[in-house]
């Protein structure tokens, strides 16, 4: 039977680093379900869609074909065939993908993708988000809910950025944990049975024997 497991987190906490290289380390597919809201708000952002108006979005939201390549040592990310795995990185779409994925029609849609992905595994997959605990996958097999102090996140996301701004890098953090944790539908939320881990004072390495400990018990 294939292994499901579901990695969720405000961001900075380490969730993609550690749920690739779980995923690589078990023979498993890995699924970065924040790039899939990340390509949809890149393509509104494209078509000129006025994020601010989430009718306008929603209208929308069945057009654009996103594609996942779930290999956990070269995870890809396409928009009707266009590679975007460098432009969804960047300030413009970051600053707007909270808004976009708060549209219900959004979140229906992407969901959907999710679970037949998943389905799809064979040996199994790590799905990592925000809502995959509690909404896109609640029958995982095992649950992990990420945190850290927002000091450590913001270091941890600036230095991703190579130099920006630490206080900036916080401030936008916090805003957007904030908007994702405060929407109406499916918000970032810890699953009654997930297991917590607080990687504020934990090496990378560390966070990764600890998954993999949880999913092998
Ligand atoms: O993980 P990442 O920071 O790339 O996620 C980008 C954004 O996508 C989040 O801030 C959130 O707005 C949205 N997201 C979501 N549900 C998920 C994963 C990401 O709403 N399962």
């Amino acid at each position: 039977k294939p292994v499901i497991v579901a990695i969720d987190g405000p961001s900075g906490t380490g969730k993609s680093s550690t749920s690739k290289a779980v995923a690589a380390q078990l023979g498993l597919n890995y699924l970065d379900t924040g790039a899939q809201y990340r390509a949809i708000t890149w393509w509104m952002v494209n078509n000129g869609i006025d994020i601010e108006d989430p009718s306008a979005v929603a209208a929308v939201a069945g057009k654009p074909e996103i594609v996942s390549g779930t290999d956990p040592e070269g995870p890809t990310i396409t928009v009707d065939g266009v590679d975007v795995a460098g432009p969804i990185r960047e300030q413009d779409v970051t600053s707007r993908v909270s808004a976009v994925s708060a549209v219900p029609e959004v979140r229906a849609r992407i969901t959907e993708l999710q679970r037949v992905i998943a389905s799809a595994a064979v040996t199994g997959i790590v799905v990592e988000g925000r809502d995959i605990g509690t909404t896109v996958l609640p029958d995982a097999d095992l649950k992990i809910f990420l945190t850290a102090s927002a000091e450590a996140r913001a270091a941890r996301r600036s230095g991703e950025l190579k130099g920006a701004d630490l206080d900036t890098t916080r401030e936008a953090l916090i805003k957007r944990d904030a908007a994702d944790a405060g929407r109406k539908t499916s918000p970032l939320a810890k699953a009654g049975d997930a297991v917590e881990v607080d990687t504020t004072e934990l090496t990378l390495q560390q966070v990764i024997e600890c998954v993999v400990t949880l999913v092998e018990e």
